[in-house]
């Protein structure tokens, strides 16, 4: 696609990156067909060529209005229209560069940035965010149906193995995830232990909710911090930085990316990134030694949906490796429709754009429920307490369902 960015933007990095993505675009409109927003409203501006279409207006110098930001708004980020694109355009870079520059030209009400900014604060603060998860549990059996759905139950806490391997890895703690998920962690610690890996926790939010709320600068400042706080176990030796929720992995991936104009942190970034591994990476790689443990018993796991997270399959190209990694221990797993589509999560989606976040939850519980299986696995803690919220089955990260699996058939 032929561009002219306009003189504020052009000679900027964000402009000549935003304009080699452009014009790698040939607006043949394919990506239409797997976007899930363009799919429930129809509408070419909630596609990703519409929205493509909307951000080269803006940086080529036409006035962006309240019209152009809820059509962005309503983009989950879910970057399907990528992994369909044949030209290859990075969608969600440009996505962030559009949203960063209409954030400053088109000014939210008061009220909406308060609440987007006590959002963004509580969810990545565990000092606010914590208390008050405890206060809902606590209020839990006393709410209305569709309030009580959306605050996840307390989880039985499961022990940490022994960390005195010689081998050492690094685990991302993130923000809510610890809170409302420990048991995620502490499984991989305990699967990982199995194989004479130590994980040790690597405080931290990623920074992936506030970058992707349109703080950008804010989001860059998480993850500069978090260099400084891993980074004295990353020159002692840990071998990688292990993340078991897949959206914080795909934020991860991309600080080398992100920060790479940065003199100070630029190289750290880089590294920090190439360390970054989705636990379903890690155990895959060691695959063998746990499937022949699982497969010398009897199967005897519950039939099992899997859910794969948008940022596992699109972000970080894992589609389909946890479905693999699971029928190869043994699982009996359901076959689940438009797999590639978002199940309406996406970060603060779900609260902030909850209309067509609960039409996508309906359609993705249908989808997953349609095999009736007994338990639904997925890989990010977004996702899973979103679906948590619509069905009455259990949803789990599956290295829970893995580790119960070891468990049952090798108790520690
Ligand atoms: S983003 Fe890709 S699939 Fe979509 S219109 Fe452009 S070239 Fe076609
Ligand atoms: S990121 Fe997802 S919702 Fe946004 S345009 Fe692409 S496919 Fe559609």
């Amino acid at each position: 696609m032929e561009t002219r960015l306009a003189d504020f933007i052009k000679d900027t990095p964000q402009g000549r990156e935003a304009d080699s993505i452009l014009r790698a675009c040939v607006h043949c409109g394919f990506c239409n067909a797997t976007c899930p927003t363009y799919q429930l409203l129809g509408d070419e501006l909630d596609g990703p060529r519409g929205r493509i279409y909307l951000i080269k207006q803006m940086l080529e110098g036409a006035a962006p209005t309240e019209k152009t930001r809820l059509h962005l708004d309503r983009c989950l980020t879910c970057r399907a229209c990528e992994t369909t694109c044949p030209s290859g355009v990075r969608y969600g870079r440009l996505a962030d560069i559009g949203r960063d520059m209409l954030e400053k030209l088109v000014k939210r009400s008061f009220v909406e940035s308060v609440r987007r900014t006590v959002l963004r604060t509580t969810l990545t603060h565990p000092a606010l965010f914590n208390p008050l998860l405890r206060l809902g549990r606590l209020l839990r059996p006393l709410l209305p149906e569709k309030p009580r759905r959306k605050i996840p139950k307390a989880e039985r806490q499961a022990p940490w193995p022994s960390t005195g391997h010689a081998r050492k890895m690094l685990v991302l703690e993130g923000c809510v995830q610890a809170a409302i998920a420990p048991g995620i962690n502490s499984a991989a610690a305990r699967v990982l232990s199995r194989l004479g890996v130590s994980l040790v926790p690597a405080r931290g939010c990623c920074g992936a909710l506030p970058y992707h709320m349109n703080a950008q600068q804010e989001g860059k400042d998480y993850m500069r911090r978090n260099i400084d706080s891993w980074w004295r176990d990353i020159e002692q030796g840990a071998e990688a930085l292990v993340i078991t929720a897949s959206g914080c992995g795909a934020m991860v991936k991309e600080y080398g990316h992100l920060l790479k104009d940065d003199p100070v942190y630029s190289e750290k970034a880089r590294r920090v990134s190439e360390m970054a591994k989705d636990i379903v990476e890690i155990i895959n790689a060691e695959k063998d030694k746990i499937s022949a443990q699982i497969t010398r018993q009897e199967k005897r796991q519950a039939r099992s949906a899997v859910h794969s997270p948008c940022s596992l399959q699109h972000a970080l190209k894992l589609g389909g490796t946890v479905e693999k990694l699971l029928a190869d221990c043994g699982f009996e797993l359901t076959s689940v429709a438009d797999a590639h589509l978002c199940c309406g999560s996406a970060g603060t989606y779900s609260i902030l754009q909850p209309e067509l976040s609960q039409r996508l939850l309906a359609n993705k519980i249908k989808a997953l429920t349609s095999g009736a299986p007994n338990q639904i696995l997925t890989a990010n803690i977004g996702c899973l307490a979103h679906l948590q919220s619509a069905t009455e089955l259990p949803v789990k990260h599956w290295i829970q369902a893995l580790d119960e699996t070891l468990n049952r058939v090798y108790p520690e």
